[in-house]
């Protein structure tokens, strides 16, 4: 394994425009400092308190355990303020960027969840906020525009490309390289290049690091696997990570029209990192279809590409129609209605078979709420 800077074995780096080549620097010394500085994370472990509604439970679901034929916890993301995982890094970032003395943010969002977390950490902590969407999800996700901008942030509409995600994302770049001294860029996952896989990994590791001492308390051991699902990989990799070390296995569940770890993909360079990315012959990025929004990222984090080579981790992935049944079985079997990303994560773990022995932790990363009109639109229920 090489050991440079910012790299996971040969993945990761640091692939960006001179121009940005400085300011990630500094923005990796800022980071290296606040993550040994103890005022800066008490702030933030008290906002996570207060204001995102930590510790989240941790749910023994029984009727689930049923059905898969072993002991099931889920790990609530979806009570999170703003009803996903994504605000414990927002909020995480807007507060380095206070720390830079900086005054704007900028984000991108797909479906706007990312985007309203970062309004929501931008209003908490007053700073200016624009987020980059695509016109074509702007159109998708039109409440999520409303809520943004209720927040107070910006929304500019992304023209480029396939008017996606992944436009949303090189239009941040450009907008990030023009203003850099007053601006930081909210990356929304474990993506882009050093030090964002591992500074977003960190400050979701508090979703693991809680599991695992609300699991021991009340099983008195550790889990046999984690299951979550990935897009860029950030709600799996902050559960993952209290576990690295510890005999547990991992797996993490892709969506059908998105599987680049488990299905096409192959090595390449996009957004400033090395990682796995669904490409054609030409190392053009090719469209993709996931079913849920979240997870609709034609590539992965570059420690999970990392994961794969040295076999730390299993990925699969899920039929939309597994999503949507484990979807509906969450609901009607444990009251709880989740986030089609996350009913991945419940499909991958009725997938599988087990064994009465094992006790198997899932992260459920966001509430369905979000979801129910596209649900409808799209007649996946009937
Ligand atoms: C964005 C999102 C995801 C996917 O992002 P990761 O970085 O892979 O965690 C998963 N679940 C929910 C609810 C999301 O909003």
């Amino acid at each position: 394994m090489s050991c440079k800077i910012g790299y996971f074995g040969e993945f990761g780096g640091r692939f960006v425009p001179e121009t940005l080549f400085a300011p990630l620097l500094e923005l990796e010394e800022a980071y290296r400092e606040v993550a040994s500085d103890e005022g800066f994370q008490k702030e933030l472990k008290e906002l996570l308190k207060s204001f995102v509604g930590r510790p989240t439970p941790l749910f023994y679901a029984e009727s689930l355990s049923q059905m898969a034929g072993c002991r099931v916890y889920l790990k609530r993301e979806d009570l999170c303020h703003t009803g996903s995982h994504k605000i414990n890094n927002t909020l995480g970032q807007v507060l380095l960027t206070k720390r830079l003395d900086k005054r704007r943010v900028i984000a991108e969002t797909g479906a706007g969840q990312h985007g309203v977390a970062t309004a929501t950490a931008a209003a908490l902590l007053g700073l200016e906020c624009e987020v980059y969407m695509g016109e074509e999800d702007m159109r998708r996700q039109a409440i999520n525009v409303v809520r943004m901008e209720l927040l107070g942030a910006r929304v500019i509409p992304v023209i480029s490309g396939s008017r996606t995600l992944k436009d949303a994302i090189n239009e941040a770049l450009r907008d990030w390289v023009a203003n850099v001294d007053t601006t930081h860029y909210v990356i929304g996952s474990v993506v882009g290049p050093h030090p964002f896989p591992t500074m977003v990994r960190d400050f979701q590791r508090v979703i693991g690091d809680e599991a695992k001492e609300q699991l021991l308390k009340v099983e008195g051991r550790l889990p046999t696997h984690c299951i979550a699902c990935v897009g860029g990989g950030s709600n799996a990799m902050g559960l993952f990570t209290a576990f690295r070390d510890d005999p547990c296995r991992f797996i993490g569940v892709e969506a059908k029209g998105a599987e680049t770890l488990s299905g096409n993909g192959e090595i390449g360079v996009l957004h400033g990192f090395k990682s796995y990315f669904l490409q054609d012959e030409w190392g053009q990025i090719t469209p993709t279809d996931a079913i849920a929004a979240g997870l609709d990222y034609p590539g992965v984090g570059p420690e999970h590409a990392f994961f794969k080579e040295t076999l730390r981790c299993t990925y699969r992935h899920v039929s939309p129609k597994e999503a949507v049944e484990a979807f509906r079985t969450l609901a009607k079997a444990e009251g709880i209605i989740p986030a089609l990303e996350s009913a991945h994560a419940v499909a991958g773990l009725l997938a599988e078979r087990w064994n009465e022995q094992d006790l198997v932790l899932v992260c459920l990363s966001g509430r369905g709420d979000k979801d129910l009109s596209e649900i409808i639109e799209k007649g996946v229920l009937q």
